[in-house]
């Protein structure tokens, strides 16, 4: 038997290139039937709040075609939470999901490779990698850059160049599963996982129709959660900045008392007030960050597999 795939596709506002990515996927659906998946492989859209016509022509389509199905948020939620909710809605159903977005700027032709890899590899999760930036404007291409290398630095694990265009086994869907975090930021979240990974790369093309969803606020927002939802780093700053006064009053200080320089004893007096501010704010920040990796109730561990049970 094969294995049976969900299309997983976030969408809002998307009326202006919708038609031609239902074309594209149900077609690629069809080539990929029945060699390489199950015949009841299906499309799920999930229309994130759209204002226009959206969910009327993935309501319609699924009229016509069994393959599409919809699934309608209540209002926008946003692209990570649509997202969860198409990836969490297929779980049960299928043995394998693909997310991509609507407007076809990942492209569909890696997929069949995608494919080939979970199935001959044994890839639990297969990242669409993006090969180059050539499409993406001058703006967008330093701002990523630049995320990448923050969180590089503050030690969190994620596959540059990568968005949400990936394969997950229904195994991976069920890991995920386990982590209850409301605030999302699935790019962080799937590396932690574990499991047999790997990577395909293609050329991302640019948008088909429509413009972009992403706004400079929303993608600002993406790289926050990132940053703030994955490392603790930023909570020692008080504590560094601490140290630093206190160390400058410190040196201050001797200056004043071997009469090398005259520096005022109300400077030194504020620096050093200052710095046990800043560690206390410091000491109470590291007690924050326990408090915050507890309250995200991430698993402490994940099973992959176990042996037959004989008894
Ligand atoms: N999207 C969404 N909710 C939002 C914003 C975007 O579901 O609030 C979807 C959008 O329809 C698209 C995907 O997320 O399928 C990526 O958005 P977009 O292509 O506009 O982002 P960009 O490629 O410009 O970063
Ligand atoms: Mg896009």
């Amino acid at each position: 038997m094969k294995n049976k795939l969900a299309i997983v596709v976030p969408a809002y506002n998307e009326e202006k290139v919708l038609k031609q990515t239902i074309k594209v996927l149900t077609q690629l659906i069809r080539d990929l039937q029945p060699k390489q998946i199950a015949s009841d492989s299906f499309i799920l859209f999930v229309d994130d709040g759209s204002t226009d016509q959206t969910w009327n022509f993935i309501k319609t389509a699924s009229l016509q075609n069994p393959m599409i199905r919809g699934l309608k948020l209540a209002r926008n939620f946003g692209h990570q939470y649509a997202l969860w909710a198409g990836l969490m809605e297929v779980r049960s159903q299928v043995d394998f999901s693909i997310s991509i977005d609507t407007d076809l700027q990942d492209d569909p032709t890696v997929i069949p490779q995608m494919i080939n890899d979970y199935e001959e590899k044994g890839w639990q999760i297969v990242y669409g990698v993006r090969n180059n930036r050539d499409n993406d404007r001058w703006l967008k291409r330093t701002t990523a850059n630049l995320f990448y290398k923050v969180m590089n630095l503050i030690g969190t694990h994620i596959v540059p160049n990568h968005a949400d265009f990936r394969l997950m086994s229904r195994k991976a869907l069920d890991l995920l599963a386990l982590y209850p975090e409301r605030q999302l930021f699935l790019r962080g979240l799937i590396p932690q996982l574990g499991l047999k990974t790997g990577k395909v790369t293609y050329k991302r093309q640019t948008r088909k129709a429509g413009q972009s969803k992403y706004t400079v606020p929303k993608m600002l927002n993406l790289a926050w959660n990132g940053i703030t939802l994955f490392s603790n780093a930023l909570l020692r700053v008080p504590t560094l900045l601490g140290i630093l006064t206190f160390l400058l009053g410190c040196v201050l200080g001797g200056i004043q008392m071997l009469n090398m320089h005259h520096v005022s004893w109300n400077l030194i007096l504020f620096l050093i007030v200052s710095s046990t501010i800043l560690i206390s704010l410091g000491i109470i920040a590291e007690y924050l960050g326990k408090i915050f990796n507890e309250i995200k109730g991430r698993p402490r561990y994940l099973i992959e597999e176990r042996t037959i049970r004989h008894d």
